[in-house]
């Protein structure tokens, strides 16, 4: 049995990056930036008014009240878009739009509300402002040559309307990885479907594609493959050409006939298969794997087909270029709390991002809790932040076909392999989920 650690260090040693890509920012979103972006222009790049009002000269309105209020000439407007260049003269004033270019003299903005809402050619002004009042200065937000956002950064909402805001159009980005998901049984069925004992709905290919999606990537489900070599073979070789990572469920077991995913890519070298100590999910599985001259190998040039493609260290799809494969235990929470242990930081990785799922958070346990011995447990749990701090209650029904806990849940318990036993009031390291 290998500990969680080197079982994940086995799996990151062995995944590279994306080649980065170039994308119009129209095409960005979801990505993870591969370049560090600077400023090029200062944001706002000019001076301009953040209410709709008037562009003074904060001097002319010094003492300005209700019982004293000053009238001032309105030269004319200035609106969001114009683009010629007023001035305001001593003892004039300009009407203004949020957004429009400061007027050259004026150094303060009399929003309309202070006013008398003024006509044509004069406004009554009743309250002086401070020199700069609602005035966004050149460069306050980002300064050229300023930071904007680092490589690994993924493009979000905000990100995004960052960059358009810096005016960047084209960006260096590692495009989104493309990940098949397949379930693997003969008791599978789609969900919908009539089912007799015996046979149960396929729940994992759903949850393994929608968290894949949710760690950014565009996640594909390849329906139900039997306990069948041939099907399991013919699945995989059909998809490898079109996927950056594969991930499988269930057949990793004790090995045998039933166990057709470890039985079949066993063979190939580049996959291995062995227990690792967490619970659940201990049989786990993963390698690299490419098709070549219609069959799967492990990539290497010896085996690849005259036409094949890269090397074996290459990380590029492709025929013939070896793409990761995690094969997964069968048993949904098992499937789900390994996607999250050992998926997820392999897909950050290709990604181009830190690996690492977020830091763990401390929360005292609200009641007690066991775990087996010898094994990292990711314990079901649901996590608030209170006024005393966090608390974490463990959920009931922590067995690993137990999705009822498991969609309850909005953080795994990380217990520790030498802890067998933790007590309501103990503090408990807990891993938020996404
Ligand atoms: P296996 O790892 O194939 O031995 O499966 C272990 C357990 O997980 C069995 O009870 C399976 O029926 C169940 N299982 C396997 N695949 C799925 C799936 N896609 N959806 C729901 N349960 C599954
Ligand atoms: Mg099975």
């Amino acid at each position: 049995m290998i500990s969680v650690e080197a079982h994940l260090g086995g799996i990151l040693s062995q995944i590279r990056p994306l080649d980065p890509v170039e994308r119009g920012i129209g095409e960005a979103e979801g990505t993870v930036l591969a370049e560090d972006v600077t400023a090029e222009h200062p944001l706002p790049s000019f001076d301009n008014s953040a209410m709709d009002g008037y562009a003074v000269r904060s001097d002319d309105l010094a003492g300005a009240s209700d019982d004293h209020p000053v009238t001032l000439p309105v030269l004319g407007e200035v609106a969001a878009g114009d683009t010629g260049a007023y001035t305001v003269s001593a003892g004039m004033c300009v009407r203004i739009t949020t957004g429009a270019r400061l007027p050259a003299g004026a150094d303060a903005i009399v929003p309309v509300e202070w006013t008398d809402g003024g006509g044509a050619a004069k406004v009554t002004i009743r309250r002086a402002p401070e020199p700069g009042h609602a005035i966004r200065r050149q460069g306050e937000d980002l300064q050229p040559g300023a930071a904007v956002l680092g490589g690994g950064t993924r493009i979000g909402p905000m990100q995004l309307g960052l960059l358009a805001a810096a005016g960047r159009g084209r960006l260096r980005v590692r495009p989104q990885p493309r990940v098949v998901v397949f379930s693997t049984g003969n008791e599978l069925a789609e969900p919908g479907t009539p089912i007799v004992p015996g046979r149960i709905w396929d729940s994992n290919s759903f949850m393994l594609a929608a968290a894949a999606r949710q760690a950014g990537c565009v996640a594909y489900r390849h329906g139900p493959v039997a306990d069948d070599p041939r099907a399991l073979v013919a699945a995989i070789e059909d998809q490898l050409g079109r996927a950056d990572a594969l991930i499988t469920s269930g057949g990793v077991s004790m090995g045998g006939e039933h166990d057709v995913v470890k039985d079949v890519l066993s063979r190939i070298g580049s996959v291995r298969f062995g227990k690792v100590a967490i619970h659940p999910g201990s049989p786990q599985g993963f390698g690299m794997i490419a098709s070549a001259g219609g069959r799967l190998s492990d990539g290497s040039p010896a085996e690849a087909a005259p036409s094949g493609g890269g090397p074996a260290e290459s990380s590029q799809p492709g025929e013939g270029a070896p793409i990761p494969i995690f094969t997964l235990p069968g048993n949904p929470v098992s499937a789900y709390v390994s996607f999250q242990i050992f998926v997820l930081p392999a897909l950050n990785a290709m990604q181009g991002m830190a690996p690492q799922p977020a830091p763990l958070v401390r929360a005292a346990l609200t009641g007690p809790l066991r775990s087996p011995p010898g094994k990292r447990s990711f314990l079901r749990g649901q996590l608030e932040h209170g006024q005393s701090g966090a608390r974490v209650t463990p959920l009931s029904g922590q067995g690993s076909h137990q999705l009822a806990a498991l969609a309850s849940a909005n953080a795994l318990i990380v217990v520790p392999e030498e802890v067998t036993e933790m007590a309501g009031g103990d503090v408990a390291n807990v891993l938020s989920l996404p």
